[in-house]
C-alpha cells in the first residue's frame, strides 16, 4: 500500500500496523534517480517532492524546529514527515524534546535531520558574514553526533548537516568530509548534507560539484536580492541530484518591528515553491495556527494575484522588515567594529521569530552583545535591504532588557 494514497499519519499508521510495515513507504529509496517530479497524495491532494538522489519522498512543507511536544505530535498526525533541528537549538532542548515527541513511533515512519555545532570565524571587513573555522577538531563531529542520537533517543539521523556553512572552502573541507563520511559508513546517518544562510550560491555550487554531500539546506525567500543567483544555483544542484531544502522562507515573519504588518506567510511559502527544484521547506511555525497556515497550502502552490501584490507590501509602505540576508556588505561600515550583520540576525529571531533565546545565543556565539550602538548617536552603517540599524540594535537590547527582567 502507497503511502500516498493515506490521508494521515493516523491512519496510515493504523493501516501499517494492521499489515506490519508500518512506515516503510516513507523512506523507501528504491528510486534513487536524482527527480524533482511533484506529485499529490491520492486522497489528500497534499504536494510530494522527492529529495534529491535520497529518494526520499517528502510533502513540501516540513517542521523547522521544535517548539513543544503537542506540536511536534500534532504536525506529525496532520502529515508533516521531516522534522529539523540542530544541536545548538534552545541549548540543546530541542533535541530532548523530539526525542520525546517520537519515542513511541515506528522508526521509519518520519525522517529527521540534526547537525554539529561548531566554530565560527568572525567577520571580516568587505568578506562573507557567517562561516565555520575550518580549525575545529572533526572528532567533534562524530562526538556531537553521538549525544544528538543519546538526546533523541534514536540510533541514527536521516540527514546530518554540517551548517552555517558560507564558503566553497569550507564545503570541501576535507577533515570535516572524512568525518561525514565515517559516520554515514557507520550508519549514524542516512545522508550527508550541508546547510548555508550565507553566501549560497558558491556553496550550492561546491556541494554539487562535490559529489560528496546528498542535499543541501539553504536560506531561500522572496526578499533576498541575490535569489534569482540563489535559484539558479539550486537548479545546477538538483540537476546534480542533489535534495534541495529550503529555510528562512518567510523572510523575518513581519514588514514592521512594531508586528503590525505580518508578511503574508502562505504567500512567501508558496514562492519559495514556485522552484520545482526545492523539495521541501522547513518554516518555524510555533504554534497551531501557523502550523495550519503553512500546511494549508501544501494543496495548491499557485500564488493568487492578491498574494503576489502581498510580497510587495513592504515596497508600498516603504517597510524594509526584519530579514537579514547575511550578505555581508555593511560589514567594515561600523567605526566601532560592530558585528552587524549578526546583530541583525539576532534581532529578526527575536522580533520576527519571537525567539528570544535563540536571539541571544546568536549574539553569545559571536563577539558579545555588540550593544555599542546604544552610546552612538548617528549610524553610519548602511543596509543592502533598507534596514535602519541603530533602532534595530536599541529594539533588540530594549527587548532583551525586558527579558533578562522577567528571568530575574
Ligand atoms: S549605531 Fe553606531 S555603533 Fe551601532 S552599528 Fe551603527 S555606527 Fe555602529
Ligand atoms: S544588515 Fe543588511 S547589509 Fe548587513 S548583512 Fe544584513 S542584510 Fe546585509
Amino acid at each position: 500500500m502507497s503511502v500516498e494514497r493515506l490521508t494521515s499519519r493516523r491512519e496510515f499508521l493504523k493501516q501499517g500496523a494492521a499489515a506490519g510495515v508500518a512506515g516503510t513507504a516513507f523512506l523507501s529509496t528504491d528510486a534513487c534517480t536524482p527527480s524533482s517530479e511533484e506529485g499529490a497524495t491520492a486522497s489528500s491532494g497534499d504536494v510530494f517532492r522527492t529529495l534529491g538522489r535520497t529518494g526520499i519522498r517528502l510533502p513540501v512543507v516540513s517542521m523547522g524546529t521544535c517548539y513543544g511536544i503537542t506540536l511536534v505530535r500534532a504536525a506529525l498526525d496532520e502529515g508533516i514527515v521531516y522534522l529539523h533541528t540542530s544541536s545548538s537549538y534552545a541549548e540543546r532542548k530541542h533535541e530532548r524534546l523530539l526525542g520525546e515527541a517520537t519515542r513511541d513511533l515506528p522508526r521509519d515512519s518520519f525522517v529527521i535531520a540534526t547537525s554539529p555545532e561548531l566554530r565560527y570565524r568572525y567577520p571580516k571587513e568587505g568578506g562573507r558574514s557567517l562561516d565555520l573555522e575550518t580549525s575545529s577538531d572533526p572528532a567533534t563531529i562524530v562526538k556531537s553526533l553521538e549525544e544528538s542520537l543519546q538526546r533523541l533517543g534514536l540510533e541514527y539521523v536521516d540527514m546530518y548537516y554540517l551548517a552555517s556553512v558560507g564558503s566553497r572552502e569550507v564545503t570541501l573541507h576535507e577533515p570535516y568530509l572524512r568525518a561525514y563520511e565515517r559516520l554515514k559508513e557507520d550508519g549514524k546517518t542516512r545522508f550527508v548534507g550541508i546547510a548555508t544562510h550565507s553566501n549560497e550560491p558558491e556553496v550550492i555550487r561546491a556541494a554539487a560539484e562535490s559529489s560528496f554531500w546528498d542535499v543541501v539546506l539553504t536560506a531561500y525567500n522572496f526578499r533576498q536580492s541575490h535569489r534569482e543567483q540563489i535559484g539558479a544555483a539550486i537548479d545546477d544542484a538538483a540537476t546534480a541530484g542533489l535534495g534541495i531544502v529550503a529555510m528562512k522562507t518567510q523572510a523575518g515573519v513581519y514588514w514592521d518591528s512594531n508586528r503590525l504588518r505580518k508578511i503574508n506567510m502562505k504567500a512567501a511559502l508558496k514562492w519559495v515553491l514556485q522552484n520545482e527544484n526545492v523539495h521541501t521547506t522547513i518554516p518555524a511555525f510555533a504554534n497551531f495556527e501557523e502550523m495550519r497556515e503553512d500546511m494549508s497550502i501544501m494543496k495548491n502552490l499557485a500564488l493568487t494575484t492578491q498574494e503576489k501584490r502581498d510580497l510587495h507590501l513592504g515596497d508600498e509602505l516603504g517597510l524594509s522588515g526584519l530579514y537579514c540576508q547575511q550578505c555581508g556588505s555593511c560589514l567594515g561600515q561600523c567605526p566601532a567594529g560592530v558585528d552587524v550583520p549578526t546583530l541583525m540576525r539576532s534581532r529578526m529571531y527575536a522580533l520576527g521569530h519571537q525567539d528570544v533565546g535563540k536571539a541571544r545565543q546568536t549574539l553569545q556565539c559571536r563577539n558579545g552583545t555588540d550593544m555599542a550602538c546604544k552610546h552612538c548617536e548617528t549610524c553610519s552603517v548602511r543596509c543592502s535591504l533598507g534596514l535602519d540599524v541603530r533602532s534595530g540594535a536599541l529594539e533588540l537590547a530594549r527587548l532583551l532588557e525586558v527579558s533578562d527582567e522577567l528571568l530575574a
